[in-house]
């Protein structure tokens, strides 16, 4: 697990966003896993994702963790990618100020999104930006 964890974070240094195909049933697993999660299959393959998907729920924490209190409200959803998986994550672009912005937001959905990798506190994350 921890080999998993140091390749997923030495590929997002590089501004690589990796997901895993399974070679035996083509399900795709993000973030990736040593094992596929349609089959169990350990003959997977690790692929860069595309970046595109859709926001199809969105928030905000208004309460995130200690480290990260100064950027509240930190604006959040789940993200469908393209190639299938759900991801919860930080959004950028959409407007979580007030309880009625999130509700107009939230009307709009879904919309479309690209992923990139974002420096925060000094660890690579994975965030979606509006398309
Ligand atoms: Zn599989």
């Amino acid at each position: 697990m921890e080999l998993i964890a140091k390749k997923w974070y030495d590929n997002l240094a590089q501004g690589k966003i990796m997901g895993a195909r399974c070679l035996d049933c083509g399900a795709f697993t993000f973030p990736p896993l040593s094992v596929c999660r349609q089959c169990n299959s350990r003959n997977i393959e690790w692929q860069e994702i595309s970046g595109n998907g859709q926001v199809i729920m969105f928030s905000s924490s208004i309460l995130p963790a200690k480290k990260f209190a100064k950027y509240a409200p930190i604006p959040y959803g789940i993200v469908k990618l393209e190639e299938g998986p759900c991801f919860f994550t930080k959004v950028e672009g959409f407007d979580c100020s007030t309880v009625e912005s999130i509700a107009r937001e939230n009307e709009k959905l879904p919309q479309k999104v690209k992923a990139e990798v974002q420096k925060i506190e000094g660890v690579n994350i994975v965030v979606f930006r509006k398309a």
